[in-house]
């Protein structure tokens, strides 16, 4: 995999109107994800399946300015995984427990319903102009992420979803290949057009393998709408794109007051460390180092 690579991603519409299609090659932003959280396979199985979800969802956000997150909360040992998209596309997002482990499971795949557990998917829309974001949470049915996701826009949103993600994970713990399909339905989708979907849905359970054989988006499209006739909209690049900076990460420290910073720096002192207080972004890893000065520099605005 080639660094710098773009995840690619093809959107179209069936003839009849009946319904929409999302194609996502995340390979490339799945195994991006994977250097910089250092993930088991498990773990980047069910990071890289939510990032491509997520994708999927974003680039469907009304405006430019919007975000899609997308949370499991189960008991699992993997932890919380929380991935963010933006209008474009573009994603980022952490496994609490990147080192998390299982056994594969009889027939060979990994066992991503049992690292994150029995729980909850919440999805959030942060839309541009609404007073409060828009959020809905619904029971995990399996963990596996692809039916969570459908059984969320079904229920919570009373939208029939087809879901279809795959992270395949070779030796040495790389990503081979990494994708999914995401099916909508209209309203007043023909009846004929539903059951050739459902009897296609078949073929989307081995989607990472189809992206491993070098199958293009539109090839997978092809398969997913067999025997419907279909357009395609567009065709756009994706990546892995954390949006923290040093300014950014200050600002949060600063948040929590000068009285709290001033005790923190404190501490770090009573351990015989330097007066300075290090903050890692959660999606990238980075570190960032402030010293006393930098943190209790007075900001400009507070002293107009
Ligand atoms: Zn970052």
């Amino acid at each position: 995999m080639k660094t710098g690579e773009r995840s690619r991603m093809l959107r179209g519409m069936t003839q009849d109107g009946s319904a929409r299609i999302t194609v996502l090659n995340s390979s490339s932003m799945v195994a991006r994800a994977a250097a910089l959280h250092k993930t088991s396979p498990t773990a980047m199985a069910a990071l890289g399946r939510c990032l491509t979800a997520v994708s999927m969802i974003g680039v469907m956000l009304p405006e430019k300015e919007d975000s899609a997150t997308l949370m499991l909360n189960g008991d699992g040992p993997a932890g919380r995984v929380l991935c963010v998209s933006d209008y474009y596309g573009n994603v980022r997002g952490y496994i609490e427990h990147p080192g998390v482990d299982l056994p594969r499971k009889a027939n060979g795949k990994l066992d991503v319903g049992g690292a994150i557990g029995h729980g909850t998917l919440s999805l959030l829309r942060d839309i541009t102009g609404a007073d409060l974001p828009q959020s809905g949470t619904v029971p995990l049915v399996s963990g596996e992420v692809a039916e969570d996701v459908a059984s969320y826009f079904a229920e919570s949103e009373q939208i029939p979803t087809i879901c279809a993600l795959g992270v395949l994970v070779g030796g040495g713990e790389v990503c081979l290949a990494a994708g999914g399909v995401l099916i909508q339905l209209l309203p007043f989708a023909s009846e004929e057009t539903v059951a050739l979907l459902e009897r296609n849905t078949a073929s989307l359970s081995h989607i990472s393998d189809c992206f491993h054989q070098g199958m293009s988006n539109r090839e997978i499209a092809a398969l997913a709408l067999r025997d419907i006739a279909f357009d395609v909209f567009d065709e756009l690049e994706v990546e892995y794109r954390c949006t923290c900076s040093r300014g950014r990460m200050l600002e949060g420290i600063r948040r929590l007051g000068r009285k709290k910073v001033c005790e923190m720096l404190d501490e770090q002192e009573a351990e015989g460390k330097p007066r300075e207080l290090e903050a890692n972004c959660r999606f990238c890893n980075t570190a960032y180092v402030f010293g006393e000065a930098e943190l209790m520099e007075e900001k400009e605005e507070s002293r107009a």
